[in-house]
């Protein structure tokens, strides 16, 4: 049969890179075929962009490769080896229960990770199934294409399927594969498993791939290990200065956890903050709030600190003066992302011009937020639109005040009102996904139901477009007696 060329340009058309690096970085897997899958979400518009036809992956023949039953040609399954300070403390890891399927390399150039999650033990699964929850998969799915939508660089989910097997967690609950698409899949944790094997050839045949994959533009740099370090910094710098724009909690910042591309990655107990509150947790296992929300910036600089200790015998032969060189370069790290910081924010107020009080400014508004418990999302909502409803902090005199000394800051640049409000309007999101939201498009979807989520992801997939159909997402949940939750490892 001859191939049309639509078929010819959208199918899989995988290269193995990884797989060609030391044995030591993966073990090559069998897939584990799972008894019934069935498609229960395509992202329809990221096949595309990937090169892939969304009709053919809606056949029967799409469905087994998402389920791991069936492996695509050109593919050459791995779990990827890693390590990573978990909670501080570490710990070898790996793909417990993932598998490398290969690298998608799209019409256009670009290559992505194909990985799916939920798919069967590996050698480093310890005690664990190897499995995956319907549950977290969509939600993993969920979050993700909405931090994507915010312009938050991230991991991509690409479909889900539902296994017909049960998983065991506190309950039995149904089994699921998600694909997940990502520019690498190479954490910090990397790096610290390759200078953990003690053989430097395995860390620098690490450090060039990661070179010519990521940041070719380092590579005839004098030191390109150290520009390495620079460059992974700037990404992190500027992703988390994001997060925290948009109220977005990881939860889990080990350093497994910390994509080298400087993309958010691993999307299990993270979720956005309503109240304005500094020390907000959702994490279960978090007691120590290690990972709330105002200590992320921080943990993010801890995380680099033990990159750049892995890269020490590369970026000089002599170790104290690769400690003084990598220490100096860190200490750029607060400053960087005080920048990025500084920017979104002016931005989320409107600002387009720069003044040495702005970040005085942004910062009472904070603590007033804080102070009066506003929601976050929807007090930058409120001074976008000039529009404000009877929520405490605007009826305050704190606020009014404040108010004032934003206007007349505002009544200080050139440009004109409009642009300033069409400034506001592009950085600060009309919705964002709402726990309360999002637990009610699972449940619905856990019932078969999935008419619930796909309007959720709709509304999401246009944050700043601001129509009347996400007015209703930017409703706030019911008071509760419970603080939200989240969990890792489901
Ligand atoms: P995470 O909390 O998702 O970053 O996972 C931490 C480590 O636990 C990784 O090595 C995962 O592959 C592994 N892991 C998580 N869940 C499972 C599971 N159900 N079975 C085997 N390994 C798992
Ligand atoms: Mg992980």
């Amino acid at each position: 049969m001859t191939q049309d060329k639509e078929t010819i340009n959208t199918s899989w058309n995988f290269d193995n890179s990884y797989a060609r690096l030391p044995e030591a970085f993966f073990s090559r897997q069998e897939v584990n075929p799972v008894r019934s899958p069935e498609l229960v979400k395509l992202n329809e518009t990221l096949a595309a962009s990937l090169g892939l036809n969304p009709k053919q992956l809606k056949e029967e023949s799409g469905t087994a490769v998402f389920a791991g039953n069936e492996v695509p040609s050109g593919a050459l399954p791995l779990a990827q080896a890693y390590a990573g300070h978990q909670f501080g403390h570490f710990t070898m890891l790996g793909d417990g229960r993932a598998l490398l399927l290969g690298e998608q390399v799209t019409p256009d150039g670009k290559r992505y990770d194909i990985q799916l999650k939920g798919s069967g033990r590996t050698p480093y699964s310890r005690g664990g199934d190897g499995r995956a929850a319907l549950g977290p998969m969509l939600r993993e799915y969920i979050i993700s294409e909405a931090m994507h939508a915010l312009r938050i660089p991230t991991t991509r989910s690409l479909a889900v399927v539902s296994t017909g097997e049960t998983v065991s967690r506190e309950t039995s609950l149904p089994g699921a594969v998600l694909t997940r698409v990502a520019a690498s899949h190479l954490r910090v944790g990397t790096f610290q498993y390759a200078a953990g094997t003690g053989d430097e050839k395995n860390l620098r045949a690490l450090a060039d791939y990661t070179i010519k994959r990521h940041y070719p533009e380092v590579e005839a740099d004098k030191n390109p290990y150290l520009s390495l370090l620079r460059e992974v910094m700037k990404r992190q710098a500027e992703l988390v200065a994001k997060w925290q724009l948009a109220g977005f909690i990881h939860g889990v910042m080990n350093t497994d956890n910390m994509a080298i591309s400087g993309e958010t990655i691993d999307y299990g107990p993270c979720a956005f903050m309503d109240t304005y509150n500094p020390e907000t947790v959702f994490s279960s296992i978090d007691v120590q709030g290690r990972y709330a929300y105002e200590n992320q910036p921080l943990i993010a600089g801890w995380n680099l600190a033990r990159f750049a200790e892995a890269l020490l015998p590369l970026i000089h032969k002599d170790q104290e003066q690769a400690v003084k060189t990598a220490q100096e370069e860190l200490s750029g790290f607060s400053n960087l992302y005080e920048g990025h910081w500084l920017a979104g924010m002016r931005a989320k107020l409107g600002l387009l011009t720069e003044e040495p009080e702005d970040k005085a400014l942004a910062e009472e508004l904070l603590s007033l937020m804080e102070k009066h418990r506003a929601d976050y999302t929807n007090t930058f909502r409120a001074l976008t639109f000039d529009q404000y409803d009877d929520t405490i902090l605007f009826g305050t005199k704190e606020f009014t005040e404040w108010h004032e000394r934003w206007e007349a800051r505002r009544g200080r640049q050139e440009e004109t009102k409009e642009a300033s409000r069409e400034l506001m309007r592009s950085s600060n999101p009309a919705v964002i996904p709402r726990n309360h939201r999002v637990e009610e498009a699972l449940d619905a979807a856990g019932k078969g139901d999935f008419t619930v989520m796909d309007r959720l992801l709709e509304a999401l997939s246009d944050p700043f477009a601001h129509s009347p159909e996400q007015a209703e997402y930017a409703a706030l949940p019911e008071p509760s007696l419970r603080p939200y939750r989240t969990f890792c490892g489901t």
